[in-house]
């Protein structure tokens, strides 16, 4: 962690003036969009892209040198990625990062416990936490998750790395609070914390331009997500957290407090440094600042694998004025624990907490754990609603010649490998001719749906209509109904034996009555 403090007012002046310049200390990878779960409040598993092969994530890692702490594998599912453990050991030996943190859905738990205790003896001086994700107790976390036996599965993947003996790996818990869940959030942690995970934190669910979920009501309100962490709140409060723990409690804490000011006012409530501190690398090769925007940078295969040539280049400096300008805000987790370790005013009231700790101020360094920011600069309270409404206009730019086929093709796999996707609609963006006024709102089967850009469009600036999937929790009065009566789309008749061990399932599906 001192490998990231001393850095703090380095990044500070870069934000504010452009230098010194600086490569990201966190770093999340997607390796591979491919995902063997259908989750209610995700889409990527539809995606398809070239991913960087093993040779190639192997010569970024050469350009980043020792420069990230702290990484994220994520995906989808990042154990779909087949050469996850030669990815983990590229990593640490070109990096050395402090962290590496991968999540997973557990739906491979044959083979994941395997790999998590290859990884960790070949990162031996890294923290690796494996965060397991649990949105509900039971069939609850199925229906959520569009799997049927995804819950058992978690259990038996939990069981089997608590049998590791491993001591740099740290095994989480982490859930996403949406509408599908909120109103059973205190039956969800009451679980959470029974199993005694070495961490456990929650997100909230949000749209996202990686996850296809932009337009989508995935997010509980302001007010419900408000109890719920009250609730989660009040039984981390119980625990009496001892030595490290306390610091990673007390960051948690105010990531929560953040979370609620965040919906409640919608702006950048802390200076968010996505895009000097941390970056994303998804599988294609784009650069992005983070996930939710996914502003692509440009593609590291067009500059020799050379991360620097992207990060310091004037298109990365256009997307930072952007960010600095507070054109977008959001919750995520990930960006958001650094942005707190960045706000000093959040620092030192975390660090003077954790301060009565004899741990702490022996060892000089945080154990690895969730993320987090806090309060302070008292925002305008300029934006009373919970809804990522930035985020529209971030899509709605003139689309490329491509655009229509490529994602009515997502949509196509997506239909066939049923997640809870029941057709296309198509967004208009303001201002649009009247040609594509005319089509917005309608719901289209892929073979029908109009290409995008639309051809008759007489705008001058250029077709920026959109496609969004019609979900099936969309046709449903309310979400906890959805989920009570188990009527989320879900794989019934297919191999699902092999669906578990990673293989796609594209055929037979239906729904539960
Ligand atoms: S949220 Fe669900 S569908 Fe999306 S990557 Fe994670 S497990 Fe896969
Ligand atoms: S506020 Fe959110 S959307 Fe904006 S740059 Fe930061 S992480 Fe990305």
């Amino acid at each position: 962690m001192i490998d990231v403090l001393w850095k703090i007012p380095f990044f500070l002046l870069n934000r504010r003036f452009g230098w010194p310049r600086m490569l990201p200390v966190n770093i999340t990878l997607s390796p591979t969009p491919r995902c063997n779960s259908r989750c209610l409040t995700c889409n990527i598993w539809m995606k398809r892209e070239n991913e960087l092969s093993i040779s190639e994530w192997d010569r970024v890692f050469q350009s980043l040198g020792r420069a990230p702490f702290w990484f994220t594998v994520s995906g989808g599912e990042p154990f779909m990625f087949k050469d996850i453990v030669p990815l983990c050991q590229s990593l640490y030996k070109h990096c050395r990062p402090g962290i590496i943190n991968i999540p997973t859905n557990s739906l491979m738990a044959d083979i994941i416990p395997g790999k998590v205790e290859e990884i960790c003896r070949s990162s031996p001086n890294a923290q690796v936490i494996i965060n397991l994700s649990l949105d509900g107790v039971g069939a609850n976390h199925d229906t959520i998750r569009g799997i049927p036996g995804n819950f058992k599965r978690f259990e038996e993947n939990y069981r089997a790395l608590r049998r590791l003996k491993c001591p740099n790996l740290t095994i989480g818990v982490h859930s996403v609070i949406s509408r599908f869940n909120v109103d059973r959030a205190a039956e969800l942690f009451d679980y959470a914390f029974g199993i005694e995970p070495d961490s456990y934190i929650t997100e909230i669910a949000e749209q996202r331009v990686e996850l296809d979920t932009v337009d989508l009501d995935i997010t509980p309100s302001p007010d419900k997500y408000a109890r719920a962490i009250d609730q989660l709140v009040e039984r981390i409060k119980i625990r009496q957290f001892k030595g490290i723990s306390k610091v990673t409690e007390a960051f948690r804490l105010e990531y929560y407090k953040l979370v609620k000011r965040i919906l409640r006012e919608g702006t950048q409530v802390i200076p968010c440094f996505a895009g000097w501190a941390s970056a994303q690398i998804y599988a294609s090769g784009e650069v992005w600042p983070c996930c939710i925007r996914a502003d692509n940078l440009a593609n590291l295969r067009d500059v020799n694998y050379d991360f620097r040539r992207i990060w310091f280049s004037p298109e990365a400096d256009r997307v930072r004025a952007s960010i600095r300008n507070k054109e977008c805000h959001c919750p995520l987790a990930n960006a958001s624990y650094t942005n707190m370790l960045m706000h000093l005013p959040t620092l030192t009231r975390v660090i003077g907490k954790a301060a009565t700790s004899p741990t702490f101020l022996s060892k000089y360094s945080f154990k690895p754990a969730p993320q987090t920011s806090v309060p302070h600069d008292a925002a305008p309270k300029k934006n009373k609603t919970h809804s990522i409404s930035w985020l529209r206009n971030h899509t709605l730019k003139p689309k490329a010649p491509d655009y229509g086929r490529r994602i009515i093709d997502r949509y196509r796999l997506g239909m066939r490998a049923h997640g809870a996707i029941q057709g296309i609609r198509i967004i208009t963006a303001p201002g649009s001719c009247s040609s594509c006024q005319s089509l917005a709102g309608k719901v289209y089967q892929p073979a029908e749906t109009p290409l995008i850009p639309i051809k008759e469009c007489t705008n001058p600036q250029g077709c920026r209509c959109a496609y969004s999937p019609l979900m099936s929790f969309e046709q449903t009065d309310s979400a906890a109904e959805l989920v009570d009566k188990g009527t989320a789309v879900t794989i019934t008749d297919f191999a699902l034996p092999s669906m578990l061990g990673g293989v796609e399932a594209r055929s037979a599906i239906s729904k539960i009555p």
